[in-house]
């Protein structure tokens, strides 16, 4: 392999090669909308446009696209190539800052959620200069938002984009107010640790389910599950860790910061890290990596799983959002310090946080909801649907001591004052033992981790900043009027603390005990999708995202019904994936091999042999084989009765109250009849195979 500074981001046009290639004026004119999130006059866009097509000619691009990240949760591409015609049968490659800044695709294939039946079905992109244009497969990609063309937000782009404006309009409120007057510019970081299974190639193309869903839905338990936890950081296999050079060596072509990889939990599950970025960049950049990591597999002879929970009874995998705020002076405003302003500046935007984790704790988790993910929230792996906030001890006990106006420690004698005060040193790494809450602080950011394997962060980012950005606002409100700023400060954290103490939680997140007590504080369990979806329009949350210009109350139920329909979608899908692979395959195959035994049993007893075996084994195979049909007969009819279920809202509920627990059934008998049949005779790879079938 070359050397990775040689490689890193060759196929970036990076601020080193806008500095390289553009007039300085030009350059200095582009930084500015990047900066300062200006508009970009035409004439310099005319101006960057061509030095961009010049570079990807270079690079050996024909084509351009404006990629974008549409409400599927993937990504867009229409690929137009740079050709212009020139007379006398030839042409010249061209590219203008129009089609740079502005695209047009047609926004009828892409799910609106009932946008389009009162707006134009056209769309348009429209170029995030705050993120780079690269090169991918050929074809020079442009970073755009996708709005309709009544400027709704058909994308997950656009409103965290808002969102981020969102939170850096009011915590410059509050920093101006610490006198912090040489910050221009909040941005909030993400690091988003992504977790993902490998599975040979060979078997995957013969599991129907994984084929169409991307998840087994039949598999009986192998002999060795997880029980040794013998694969988490262990030695990693040689065709893996061709793969993870490979898909390294691109994200870093493409200027990702890939930086940790290891094996994970489960058999075959794996993760990869980058270093944490601007949190729209991030977003980009986590899903090329997922997209990388399904091609970059696919020439190992693998494939990659993103789904959240692609084996029973194995761990899923899930997605931590490591998220932090930060200035344009490089200051991360959840470090706690060393001076006592330092600290008073971090326990405010510390109470922002958990405000607004409590009052937006239904948000949190719709932004983590999914049909795949249901299947991981909550069970014994991740942590629970339940949304509250670990702090760790020591963070806790000066909470405690601000709260009840009680010395902090053995020690201090005197009362802990905000500002005047400094606060004890707690060591970072104490902060990070407890794997099991959904929000954590660690030292000095916050990890979620409800997020799934294959969700765009963009959501949950969204929320996190919108939310935090409107505690900021209230925060900044009253200290603004205040006649002595840190009076005002200390009692305003008091009383943050005092009513949003109930998100707080240090302990187990798995254990039963904690649901109990979460429902005795009034913390919402929702633990599916659809018990979720309806909390989206909750007159505090229109309220909240209008407040803040990050979704209209349109855009808002728009995504709502699409999450809906996505998910009645999903587990239609898998319902009819089942009734395939069960009447299709497994019950024909159990069905020969029964016959079989049963002859095995005629002519054995024609010689007066034992044939006790024989008869307890085609007894147990027919009455599962009966079972598993009468349950196939049963799911059938939940599905073909969604026909009657009236709005989005109604059909992803009967799937949740119909569909799923009939699947369910349907599983236990044909994973009941695996173990009983033949190797030879059962029609698909088993678990053992997947799990361990990479060498
Ligand atoms: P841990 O091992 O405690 O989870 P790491 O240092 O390995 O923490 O980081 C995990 C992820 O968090 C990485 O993607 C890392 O880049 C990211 N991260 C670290 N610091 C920050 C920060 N200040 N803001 C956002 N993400 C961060
Ligand atoms: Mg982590």
């Amino acid at each position: 392999m070359s050397n990775i500074a040689d490689i890193f981001a060759t196929r970036v046009f990076n601020d080193a090669l806008m500095r390289e290639r553009l007039p300085r004026d030009t350059y200095r004119a582009l930084r500015e909308s990047m900066e300062r999130g200006k508009r970009m006059d035409i004439s310099v866009a005319n101006v960057v446009a061509n030095a961009i097509k010049d570079w990807a000619i270079e690079q050996g691009a024909t084509h351009y696209t404006h990629w974008f990240q549409p409400m599927t949760g993937i990504t867009a591409e229409k690929h137009d190539s740079f050709i212009t015609p020139a007379g006398e049968g030839r042409v010249i490659m061209e590219f203008s800052g129009k089609e740079l800044i502005k695209g047009e695709p047609d926004a009828s294939s892409f799910p609106s959620g009932g946008l389009r039946n009162t707006f134009e079905a056209r769309g348009y992109t429209a170029w995030d200069p705050t993120s780079y244009v690269f090169i991918k497969d050929g074809v020079l990609c442009i970073p755009t938002a996708f709005c309709s063309y009544g400027g709704e937000a058909l994308d997950k782009k656009t409103p965290l984009l808002r969102s981020m404006e969102a939170i850096n309009r009011q915590a410059l409120r509050i920093l101006r107010l610490f006198g912090r007057t040489d910050v221009h510019r909040v941005h909030t970081s993400v690091g988003p640790e992504q977790e993902y299974f490998l599975v040979d190639e060979e078997l995957y193309l013969r599991r129907p389910d994984l084929l169409y869903t991307g998840r087994t839905l039949f598999g009986a338990a192998p002999p060795k599950g997880q029980d040794l936890d013998d694969h988490y950081f262990g030695v990693i296999k040689p065709r893996v860790a061709a793969f993870m050079k490979e898909l390294d060596e691109e994200l870093w072509k493409l200027g990702i910061l890939a930086k940790t990889e290891h094996n994970e939990a489960a058999p075959a599950q794996h993760e990869l890290a980058p270093i944490f970025t601007h949190t729209n960049i991030a977003t980009d950049h986590n899903q090329l990596t997922m997209e990388l990591m399904q091609k970059v597999a696919r020439r190992h002879g693998l494939v990659c799983l993103l789904h959240e929970k692609p084996f029973e009874g194995v761990n899923g995998s899930g997605k931590h959002n490591n998220w932090s705020i930060d200035t344009d002076t490089g200051v991360n405003l959840l470090n706690p310090g060393e001076t006592p302003a330092e600290n008073a500046q971090f326990l405010l935007f510390l109470a922002a946080v958990i405000e607004a984790v409590d009052e937006y704790q239904d948000l949190l988790r719709i932004s983590a909801a999914s049909a795949g993910n249901d299947h991981r929230l909550g069970a014994h792996e991740a942590p629970p649907a339940v949304v509250s906030i670990f702090l760790g001890d020591e963070l806790t006990e000066i909470l405690e001591a601000i709260r009840s106006d009680t010395p902090y420690g053995a020690k201090e004698k005197e009362l802990l004052k905000v500002g005047v005060h400094v606060l004890p040193r707690f060591p970072k790494d104490s902060t990070d033992r407890n794997r099991t809450s959904p929000f954590a602080f660690t030292g000095n950011k916050f990890e979620f981790r409800m997020l799934g394997s294959a969700a765009s962060i963009a959501d949950v980012n969204t929320v996190l900043n919108t939310a935090v950005a409107e505690s900021l606002r209230q925060f900044a409100d009253e200290l603004e009027a205040a006649v002595d700023f840190e009076t005002a400060l200390h009692s305003l954290i008091r009383r943050v603390i005092r009513e949003h103490d109930r998100i707080l939680f240090n302990g187990n997140g798995y254990e039963e005990k904690w649901l109990k007590e979460a429902a005795r504080r009034g913390l919402l369990n929702l633990k599916t999708t659809p018990d979720c979806l309806p909390y989206l329009l909750a007159d505090k949350n229109v309220a909240l995202f209008a407040a803040h210009g990050v979704f209209s109350e349109t855009e808002l139920r728009s995504r709502c019904e699409i999450m809906e329909e996505n998910y009645a979608k999903i587990v239609t899908i898998e319902a009819r994936t089942m009734l395939s692979m069960a009447n299709r395959a497994i019950l024909p195959a159990v069905s020969r091999y029964t016959a079989e035994v049963s002859e095995h049993i005629a002519k054995k007893s024609q010689m007066s042999l034992d044939t006790s075996y024989e008869r307890d084994l085609a007894e147990r195979l027919s009455a599962h084989t009966a079972a598993a049909h009468k349950a196939a007969e049963a799911l059938a009819s939940a599905v073909s009765s969604l026909a009657d279920a009236a709005d989005a809202a109604a059909r992803a509920a009967h799937c949740r109250d119909a569909l799923l627990p009939a699947m369910d059934a349907l599983r236990r008998e044909i994973d009941a009849l695996e173990p009983l049949t033949d190797a030879a005779a059962w029609p698909y790879p088993t678990y053992g195979e997947l799990l361990y079938g990479v060498r």
